[in-house]
């Protein structure tokens, strides 16, 4: 392996890494540096996240850059705020022995007139957002067309994120003789025609394997019910006391729900996703990389550019709908030649998407069962008393209380001394998973959840109303309708069955009557709305579903009973939310991925608030 000394890299820039401790040249690095040092070619690099690849693209430029000239001459292109925020201070730091070099980090949501004061005083390299960027180019602040160098960092992100046109402006404002170099951890079809469209014969480097996971980090998965899914991460959260990892979901809704629970439960932990305002989510991200915070609750989109190296655990709560998006949450843990463990939470339904993943980072994962209360109250004591070991004993603080501690305790040996102290900390543990279920007891939890349902329904009156998909119904509308008539607060809504021409859905049993008056004189888009009590459908001895799926497909009208007209049905259960606005809409936005990190990285946030009830 070579050093960076070999890499051909200047004195000034040598002397910084020793600041920064950079001992020696990561993979990306050992690769890409040599190559942009020595041609002018393009390059297309594939890297995963925490390789080391902002030092690759950038101490070439660094090394090479006319320090004497004030006019841009390198523009980084980043899909998230914070990522930019981090490789400008990155470069910053990488040049900060090197005289006359400024760097500028452009953003959205920030003050604009700051950053086109910021470019008059000339920078030579700019680390942009894509939005901003076309924007500071639109008005002609940001001139890039005597560029040397246009880097694309984690191209599959912007493209992911909906950057592709901001990606088309800024590359059709630079010169042609640029060089450009493209950093990604996966080759979507997206990236690849990015790179044919734009770049000529591209030299090829990879760190580790195209598309594959990072050999520190072990897959697992745990297969429990949708019912369990909490209790489980609770578990697993608990049999790892050393826990510091961020819990992924896929929608904002989910994020704030796993979070909220943590919370109430006791746990360090707060939820970060797009709804939160950019001080927010700053605060949160500061809790997290201090440490304050040991478990983040976040969105994909969320998480992106949050720079944290040890982590020990990154927990699926659910599986990302794209087998892509697994790499990139798997790759936040095993940094920077760490260890990490990536945890898949999934039902039996979802084994099957497991298979893509395997195939897509070339690795197993491995099935775990869900810990016992046993399993997790030992771990608990082997941390506790380690936790003892390692502590030291401040002898200011605490040497004027000792002599009465000593008089106190007086009589009790060596043993029970210890038996005593452990069990202060220990027996909340030992109380609360005394007779601690098994959860690995899948097919017996499914049971009991159809008892459950069971017991449900009898709490719930099955309506019938004459809207259906053709009047463009869906789960989320009827759940703003039935809002609109003010039957009473928080009702519960139960299941919702959207067909073509009518719909069903469930009310609690006890607003009966209220519901039906209160929709005698309801409209929806100039339609009368009539709702009328109907039967529920009886239980044949399986689950849901096969009480559905009547013979409405041949058209024969209106069907109480198990009636499905063709297609597909949209269900969805909810309780009502108060206050006034668009209730509708509230239901889609927060039950949506989560795609707002867009928004929030380079257009001021408006959306703050969701979920922040507690802190
Ligand atoms: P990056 O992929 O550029 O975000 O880097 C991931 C992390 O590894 C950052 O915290 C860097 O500071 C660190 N890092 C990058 N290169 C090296 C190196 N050669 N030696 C030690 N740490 C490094």
């Amino acid at each position: 392996m070579s050093t960076f000394l070999e890499l051909g890299l200047n004195e000034e820039i040598l002397k910084a890494l020793t600041d920064l401790g950079y001992e020696k040249p990561s993979e990306i690095q050992e690769k890409a540096i040599p190559q942009v040092i020595s041609s002018t070619d393009d390059l297309k690099a594939f890297a995963q996240t925490g390789t080391g690849k902002t030092a690759a693209f950038s101490l070439p430029v660094l090394q090479l850059l006319d320090a004497n000239s004030k006019s841009t001459q390198a523009i980084i292109l980043s899909p998230t705020r914070e990522l930019a925020v981090q490789i400008g201070n990155n470069i910053k730091d990488f040049s900060k022995y090197m005289k006359g070099v400024n760097v500028l980090t452009v953003y959205g949501g920030a003050n604009i007139d700051e950053q086109i004061r910021g470019l008059k005083k000339g920078v030579q390299i700019v680390v942009g957002t894509p939005g901003r960027t076309v924007d500071l180019i639109k008005r002609k602040q940001l001139k890039l067309d005597n560029i040397k160098w246009l880097i694309l960092d984690e191209a599959d992100e912007m493209l992911n994120m909906g950057f592709k046109d901001e990606l088309d402006q800024v590359l059709e404002v630079t010169p042609d003789d640029k060089q450009t170099l493209l950093f990604s951890a996966t080759f979507p079809r997206e990236v690849e025609s990015i790179a044919r469209n734009y770049m000529n014969n591209p030299a090829e480097i990879s760190a580790g394997q195209k598309n594959t996971g990072s050999d520190n980090v072990s897959n697992e998965y745990y297969v429990v019910t949708e019912r369990n899914r909490y209790p489980a991460l609770k578990r697993i959260a608990d049999a790892n006391p050393d826990v510091y990892g961020i819990v992924f979901c896929r929608t904002k809704r989910e994020t704030a729900q796993v979070a909220d629970n943590l919370i109430q439960d006791g746990y360090n932990a707060d939820a970060l996703h797009g709804d939160l305002s950019q001080a927010q989510r700053d605060g949160v991200m500061q809790k997290f990389r201090n440490k304050s915070l040991q478990i983040l609750v976040a969105t994909d989109v969320a998480a992106r550019g949050l720079d944290v190296n040890n982590l020990t655990h990154v927990i699926n709560y659910k599986l990302p709908d794209q087998t892509e998006a697994y790499t990139h949450r798997s790759g936040r843990t095993g940094r920077a030649g760490n260890k990490g463990i990536s945890i898949a939470l999934i039902t039996n339904k979802e084994i099957g998407k497991l298979r893509p993943i395997e195939r897509k980072i070339k690795k197993k994962f491995e099935k775990k069962v869900v810990p016992t209360g046993e399993e997790i109250c030992k771990s608990q004591l082997f941390s506790l008393i380690h936790n003892v070991k390692e502590t030291e004993v401040n002898h200011e603080q605490i040497d004027t209380y000792l002599e009465s501690i000593y008089s106190s305790l007086e009589g009790l040996d060596r043993e029970e001394l210890i038996q005593k102290f452990v069990s202060v900390e220990f027996n909340k543990f030992l109380k609360y998973y005394s007779n601690a279920r098994d959860l690995n007891d899948v097919e017996r939890d499914r049971r009991s959840d159809e008892r459950g349902k069971s017991r449900d329904d009898e709490n719930m009156t099955r309506f019938f109303i004459n809207l259906g998909r053709k009047d463009n119904l869906n789960p989320g509308k009827l759940i703003g309708l039935i809002n609109e008539q003010n039957i009473t607060n928080n009702v519960e809504i139960g299941q919702i069955e959207i067909l073509d021409t009518f719909s069903f859905f469930e009310l609690d049993k006890n607003f009966t009557d209220e519901t039906i008056s209160a929709f005698t004189d309801a409209s929806f888009n100039g339609r009368n709305v009539n709702v009328e009590i109907t039967e529920k459908k009886k239980r044949s001895g399986g689950g849901r579903d096969r009480r559905r799926g009547g013979d409405d497909r041949r058209g024969r009208g209106r069907r109480f009973e198990g009636g499905r007209s063709g297609g597909r049905s949209d269900r969805s259960s909810s309780r009502r939310r108060d206050g006034g606005g668009d209730r509708n809409n509230s239901y889609d936005r927060q039950d949506r991925p989560d795609r707002s990190d867009r928004r929030s990285s380079d257009k001021p946030d408006r959306s703050a608030g969701f979920g922040r009830k507690r802190k």
